[in-house]
């Protein structure tokens, strides 16, 4: 078994060299090429990330049916889609590849990306679940931004390749990503393995944000953890964001990172029309269950003081409603 995972962890080595022969030294890896530099993707970051192009023809089946490799080994690389009969087809055809690697940096799957988002077919197609590859497992840049987080800088969490990408290449390195899907038990494991310092840096758009909230839950009430949340201005990404204002404008946003319940309650005030009296008693309500939830009294008494000053009410009375919603004496 061991045999056969080092021979699939092989067959994707080949497939990352090849995919960035493509892109970087052929005529047909032109057009991908000049969409990542578009990108403002520079050649460094292109070879850091071994970026490749899978061009439009098939590639893959005939380079390695030259060299002889068995036909199951392919069939269980996910490298291939299979039709009726068993034959094998590239799976990735005219995407912008991007290598996914563990964290001791052995490439195990990708993800391609569509030049253009006006097709039909997904912007990103990830390999299937191989025996190697269980992407509710991964950590897209762990291998790179390990030693970063380790030594003095918090893990940045992202939704997207290209926001850790374009972080990196602006000197931010510590940044990690999920495969596009909500974080898993899994991945709070392996971060919280390596650092109780997370900062959250999602979509500025409503999905986004709606993830945020998803992966405070996530990583659950703990002292030990110190999570930020940093929201991106103007429903922008963080790629967009760092490429239109920079590195340092970046590291200004993570320096205002809020702690979960300002966030929480940022989100929630966005709900009401806080000029109707009705809506700023529900808000006031709903701030209350949450700050209920602090375990801290001293923060509890922190956010009710904030929110007595706020809306100009008697803190008594905040006090007590918060009283039966908490187990502890406040
Ligand atoms: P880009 O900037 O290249 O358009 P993005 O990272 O901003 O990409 P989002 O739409 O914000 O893309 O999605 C965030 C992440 O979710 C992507 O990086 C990718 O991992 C995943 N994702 C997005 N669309 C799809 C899709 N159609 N199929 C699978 N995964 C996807
Ligand atoms: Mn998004
Ligand atoms: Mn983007
Ligand atoms: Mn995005």
């Amino acid at each position: 078994a061991n045999e056969k995972v080092k021979q699939l962890i092989d067959l994707h080595e080949q497939s990352v060299k090849l995919y960035h022969h493509i892109l970087t030294n052929t005529k047909m890896g032109q057009p991908a090429l000049d969409y990542l530099h578009n990108r403002g993707v520079t050649d460094e970051i292109i070879d850091t990330y071994q970026l490749g192009y899978a061009p439009g023809q098939r590639l893959l089946k005939p380079f390695f049916d030259q060299r002889k490799i068995d036909y199951q080994l392919l069939r269980k690389s996910g490298l291939f889609s299979e039709d009726q009969e068993g034959n094998l087809r590239d799976r990735f055809i005219d995407r912008v590849m991007y290598p996914i690697r563990t964290s001791s940096g052995q490439t195990i799957a990708f993800s391609g990306r569509l030049l253009t988002t006006n097709s039909d077919l997904p912007k990103y197609l990830n390999s299937p679940e191989t025996e190697i590859f269980n992407k509710r497992k991964i950590l897209f840049n762990l291998d790179l931004a390990r030693s970063n987080i380790r030594s003095d800088q918090p893990a940045i969490l992202f939704e997207g390749f290209m926001d850790v990408i374009t972080a990196f290449q602006a000197g931010i390195k510590s940044g990690i990503a999920s495969m596009g899907t909500s974080l898993t038990e899994q991945q709070i494991y392996d971060i919280k393995r390596i650092t109780h310092h997370v900062i959250i840096c999602y979509d500025g758009d409503t999905p986004g944000q709606k993830a945020i909230k998803r992966a405070i839950d996530a990583f659950g009430e703990s002292s030990k953890l110190d999570i930020k949340i940093v929201t991106v201005p103007d429903g922008m990404d963080p790629d967009e964001f760092i490429r239109k204002k920079g590195g340092p404008a970046f590291q200004e946003l993570i320096k205002h990172a809020l702690a979960p319940i300002e966030f929480e309650l940022n989100y929630l005030k966005k709900q009401y029309n806080l000029d109707s009296e009705v809506d700023q008693s529900h808000y006031i309500t709903e701030a209350i269950k949450l700050i209920s939830g602090l375990d801290s009294s001293i923060s509890r008494d922190l956010y009710l003081n904030r929110l007595a000053d706020e809306f100009s009410v008697d803190k008594q009375v905040l006090i007590q409603q918060l009283a039966p919603l908490t187990k502890r004496v406040p």
